[in-house]
């Protein structure tokens, strides 16, 4: 059996110099997790880039560094600065990102962009092809490398190659405004397998695929020369257990060794047992729809007077991207509305909204779960939003609402919440009602089953099928020719 290659943008460690010391930390996110059953059962390596630009590195620090990583089982990509501008930050964020969350007019159509794109997807394939052998699996990951299954499968026939978008893929109509959008489903189909969130996304693609390349598909194959293509859905987990572990030491912590945080959250709690708290937390992305759920807030407030001082919304946005000219002018427009809005209805003894412009550490994001009564995440377009599963998994009581927007791929696994189009103020203000006045019983009833749902769709679980299913695809394909 061969090796197992993992390839995405950005390695799952940290790394931090000082003083001519580098430390590798690994990272604790949703992917790194998920890929852990993964990556360190045998002979495994993950390939990406280091988050430092070739100007960072000093050449005597290089060797160091290619040891801290490899301790962690990774290998990295070197980038300039000129690179990562014109691939992460251009092609990557500046056009497909927004066209691919249906923001056709964000998505910016630059021939450089697409050029420095296409040479750093190549340098990704090249750090692959010096370590891949016939008979290796090679898992490639998301939105800015889907040139690379085309480029390592040209010159390795022999290895099975799985692709995953983490992000949507967009409808027909949609993809079809891009010039380069041949070459990049071309690159995606070097895969054996291509995984996405939901079915909506892969019906997408497939459509596409039929559309702009004319290539046949049958049912979720694509046959491509004498080589058999499986798209399939395999939706996101997340790390169920880590969630509701931590909870439930979060609620049996005396309140004297709880955080600042949430002796403050208990400080209001106490004032007035009545009020609810509304929760939102999100990058702050235009996808996630954070202005317009202001917006929302203060039609709510307008429609149902009766909860004004009864009722507030915690706002974390997390900052992101905040190069991007589109995401700066975001930010202004959030602060402007938060300033407005609790303008408008702040009292003496009332803020309606906090809201926190970071990003907040593991022990905080557990303290705004549990203490909030109601999640509102309506995000306009997103390829999945954990944040909503994270939610549900603290609430180990049980109780809590989720009103979640319909455009997000989480929804498709979620119909227990409350789904709104985030777009619709008088569904919106009408749900945060309903949320308010939800009974208990129903609370837990509805809970009870989301939680089983997640608990057993894990993101290990997620790792393992897409692993399985493209072991199965590659034995089906040799076994068709
Ligand atoms: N998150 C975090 N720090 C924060 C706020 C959120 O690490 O201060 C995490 C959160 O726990 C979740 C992730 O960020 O796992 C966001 O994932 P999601 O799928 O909701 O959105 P994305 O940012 O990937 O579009």
């Amino acid at each position: 059996m061969g090796k197992t290659i993992i390839i995405s943008n950005r390695l799952p460690v940290q790394l931090q110099i000082s003083n001519g010391t580098i430390t590798a930390i690994p990272s604790v996110g949703g992917l790194a997790t998920g890929m852990k059953s993964v990556h360190s059962s045998g002979d495994s390596l993950w390939i990406g880039w280091s988050g430092l630009t070739e100007e960072d590195i000093a050449p005597e620090l290089e060797p160091k560094i290619d040891e801290a990583l490899a301790a962690h089982g990774s290998s990295k990509v070197k980038l300039t600065e000129k690179e990562v501008d014109g691939f992460y930050y251009g092609f990557s964020n500046r056009t497909i990102w927004p066209l691919f969350h249906y923001f056709l007019e964000y998505s910016e159509f630059q021939l450089d962009y697409w050029n420095t794109y296409k040479k750093v997807n190549q340098k990704f394939a090249d750090a692959i092809l010096a370590k891949a052998e016939d008979g290796d699996t090679i898992w490639v990951h998301d939105y800015q490398l889907m040139l690379v299954p085309q480029m390592v499968r040209k010159e390795r026939p022999n290895v099975s190659i799985g692709f995953f978008l983490h992000i949507p893929f967009p409808s027909f109509e949609i993809f079809r405004t891009l010039p380069w959008r041949e070459e990049l489903l071309e690159g995606v189909l070097g895969s054996d397998l291509i995984g996405f969130h939901t079915y909506d996304y892969e019906r997408h693609f497939l459509s596409s695929v039929r559309r702009l390349l004319g290539l046949e598909v049958s049912f979720n194959d694509i046959s491509m020369g004498d080589r058999l293509i499986k798209v399939d859905s395999f939706p996101m987990g997340i790390d169920y257990k880590k969630f509701s572990d931590a909870a439930k030491i979060h609620y049996n912590r005396a309140e004297d060794e709880q955080s600042e945080l949430q002796q403050r959250l208990n400080t209001h709690k106490k004032t007035d047992p009545e009020a609810k708290f509304f929760l939102s937390i999100d990058r702050l992305d235009y996808s996630k729809g954070i202005a317009k759920r202001l917006n929302a807030f203060e039609y709510f407030l307008n429609k149902y007077p009766q909860y004004k001082e009864k009722v507030r919304l915690i706002i974390l946005a997390v900052p992101s991207r905040s190069n991007v000219p589109q995401y700066q002018l975001l930010k202004r427009e959030i602060d402007e509305l938060v300033g407005r809005i609790n303008g408008e209805f702040s009292t003496v003894s009332w803020t309606p909204i906090w809201y926190f412009y970071r990003s907040m550490p593991f022990e905080n994001l557990i303290d705004l779960y549990t203490s909030s009564d109601i999640a509102w995440l309506t995000p306009l377009r997103d390829g999945m939003n954990l944040v909503a599963k994270e939610y549900i998994a603290t609430r180990t009581d049980k109780t809590g609402v989720l009103i979640l927007s319909e455009m997000a791929g989480s929804a498709n696994e979620m119909n227990e919440s409350l789904l709104v189009n985030p777009n619709n103020f008088e569904q919106t203000a009408d749900a945060l009602h309903e949320a308010i006045n939800m009974p208990l019983e129903e609370q837990k009833a509805r809970n009870a089953i989301l939680q089983k749902r997640l608990a057993r769709y894990n993101v290990e679980k997620w790792a393992n099928d897409f692993m399985t299913s493209l072991k199965s695809q590659k034995e089906r394909d040799a076994a068709n020719v």
